[in-house]
């Protein structure tokens, strides 16, 4: 059986881009608006010899009398259910939300192995920024770009060391 990789975190930190990379594939929906993505969306990758399975999760939006927030933590609860490693994305740029703080929350009850990575990290200097991300509690920020590529790999290797 092939690891499964489900890509977590709010809507608009870089998840299908990353998905996309991943799966060197165009398939998910990368949007310029917050939580295009309607459904998890599965693909497959590779990392040198190792393959996986990945998992993209964002639409978030709410079915009738529930609020986005219960919306985000039942998908996120799914796709980390289906999950053998969680890779819980966040926005380097953007810092830290109270979203973020949410989903960590969620991620620590659910109990599964989780690499953090702070996206759109191309071209910072300011670790400060990356800093901030100590607060989730949930170990080591890995900056990464989906957009470029860089640090990608090493977080795909970490994850998958994880198991
Ligand atoms: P999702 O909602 O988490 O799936 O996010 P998307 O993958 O749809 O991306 C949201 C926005 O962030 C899009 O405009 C992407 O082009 C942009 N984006 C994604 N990854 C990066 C990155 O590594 N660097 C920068 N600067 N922008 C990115
Ligand atoms: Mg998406």
């Amino acid at each position: 059986m092939k690891p499964v990789l489900a890509l977590v975190g709010r809507p608009n930190v870089g998840k299908s881009t990353l998905f996309n990379r991943l799966t060197g594939t165009r398939d998910a929906i990368v949007a310029d608006f917050a939580g295009l993505t309607r459904d998890r969306h599965y693909g497959s990758g590779r990392a040198g010899p190792r393959e996986f399975i990945v998992i993209d999760t964002g639409g978030f939006e709410p079915d009738a009398g529930s609020g986005i927030y219960q919306e985000m933590a039942k998908q996120t609860r799914q796709a980390v259910a289906e999950a053998d490693v969680v890779v819980f994305v966040v926005d380097a740029r953007e810092g830290l939300s109270a979203q973020d703080h949410d989903i960590a929350n969620e991620l620590r009850r659910l109990g599964k192995p989780c690499v953090l990575a702070a996206n759109k990290a191309e071209g910072m200097k300011d670790a400060a920024r990356l800093g901030e991300f100590y607060e989730l509690g949930l170990g080591e920020v890995h900056p990464v770009s989906s957009a470029h590529g860089q640090g990608v790999r090493a977080l795909v290797d970490l994850a998958l060391d994880a198991l």
